[in-house]
């Protein structure tokens, strides 16, 4: 039966070599298939044409390759494009793909859902599902690429694991599918073009930080004190700010990356010059460039968005303290597509 088949794109190259080698077939034969699973995107063993036929049907009675299928297509007003994903259990995921002059931007989901239920989110609202494997977000990336091809004519530039779920606790999956997506083996893309986003999981950091992760790092920081963090986000218990911070400190010494800190500036909460000065402490304290973020409005929440002048004079006060600072204007918004929106609306 199909679905008894063994999932190859579980396997590393070694295992997938080690399972032929029972079979007496040669080493080379996994280094080809491997390359169509990972470089080419293959979709199907029948796709694998410098195999011969007999070997494509043997693969195809003993494998399967499980890809997400591409549910429902959405475009915004402004270009960006919400895909929603089938993953092979019938769950749904989401990714976005952002256009702009200079940069062609893919967000993938990591989890189905998402544990830590910060106030001000969406996908916080689901519960979380499970994690996505290596091939379920390697296959957002291959699908939104297709898409920003075949509507913009450019390839995606960048990518930012900000979409459901919380990267750094799928950590074995995250770092596979980055693995699959920059090794030379797989789609090649740069690493320092990829962004993983955490809402602050300190073990996960300094792991990174020890195997020497090339990407860029983000903290979802949101407010710059315990107590008003602690509100927002329940992760601020378990992983309070001064732990957190000495954790981002470890990863730019090692890997020499400067941390973003998204801040969303939200209205009377974390707009006062108080809150202000406490972020310029931590931009001392860990080399870090900050993007004040735009509240989404979620429905439910009792936070709302910051007043524009309010934001205007916030960036201001931290560009006087020489604070590297920029506004990121919210995409996508009429399709559910921006941060913190996405949860699965059409389902
Ligand atoms: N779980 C990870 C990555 C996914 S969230 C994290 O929290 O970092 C991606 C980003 O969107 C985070 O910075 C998150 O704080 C932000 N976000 C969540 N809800 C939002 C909303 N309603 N409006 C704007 N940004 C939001
Ligand atoms: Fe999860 Fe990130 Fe949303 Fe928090 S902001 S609930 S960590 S996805």
């Amino acid at each position: 039966m199909k679905s008894l088949t063994k999932d190859i794109r579980k396997l590393s190259k070694e295992e997938i070599a080690a399972d032929f080698a029972l079979q007496n077939i040669p080493k080379y034969r996994a280094k080809q298939v491997f390359d169509w699973l990972w470089n080419k995107s293959a979709g199907s063993f029948e796709e694998m044409t410098n195999l011969s036929k007999d070997f494509r049907q043997w693969m195809n009675e003993n494998y399967s390759i499980r890809l997400l299928s591409e549910n429902v297509v959405q475009q915004s007003n402004d270009g960006t494009i919400k895909i929603g994903f089938q993953c092979v259990d019938n769950r749904m995921i989401e990714g976005v793909m952002i256009p702009a002059a200079d940069r062609m931007t893919a967000c993938v989901s990591s989890q189905v859902g998402c544990s830590l239920s910060c106030k001000f989110c969406a996908t916080g609202m689901l519960k979380r599902e499970r994690n996505l494997d290596a091939g379920e977000i390697y296959d957002q990336v291959v699908f939104l690429n297709k898409q920003s091809i075949k509507q913009f004519g450019k390839s995606l530039s960048n990518i930012v694991y900000m979409g459901m779920g919380e990267p750094l606790l799928n950590y074995d999956n995250v770092m596979k599918s980055i693995d699959y997506i920059t090794s030379p083996e797989g789609l090649g893309m740069s690493a320092r073009r990829i962004t993983v986003s955490t809402s602050g999981v300190s073990r996960g950091i300094r792991r990174m930080a020890d195997e020497g992760k090339k990407f860029k790092l983000a903290l979802s920081l949101h407010a710059a004190d315990d107590v008003k963090r602690e509100l927002i986000m329940d992760i601020n218990k378990s992983n309070p700010l001064d732990e957190v911070m000495d954790a981002l400190l470890y990863f730019y010494n090692k890997t020499g990356n400067k941390i973003t800190f998204e801040y969303i500036l939200f209205d009377q909460f974390n707009d006062s010059d108080e809150d202000a000065s406490n972020l310029i402490k931590l931009c001392k304290r860990v080399p870090a460039f900050v993007n004040i973020i735009e509240y989404n409005q979620v429905d439910g929440v009792v936070y709302t968005k910051a007043k524009e002048d309010r934001l205007n004079y916030f960036k201001n006060t931290l560009e006087k303290a020489g604070v590297d600072v920029q506004v990121r204007r919210s995409r996508g918004k009429d399709i559910d597509a921006a941060c913190g929106q996405l949860a699965n609306k059409n389902k």
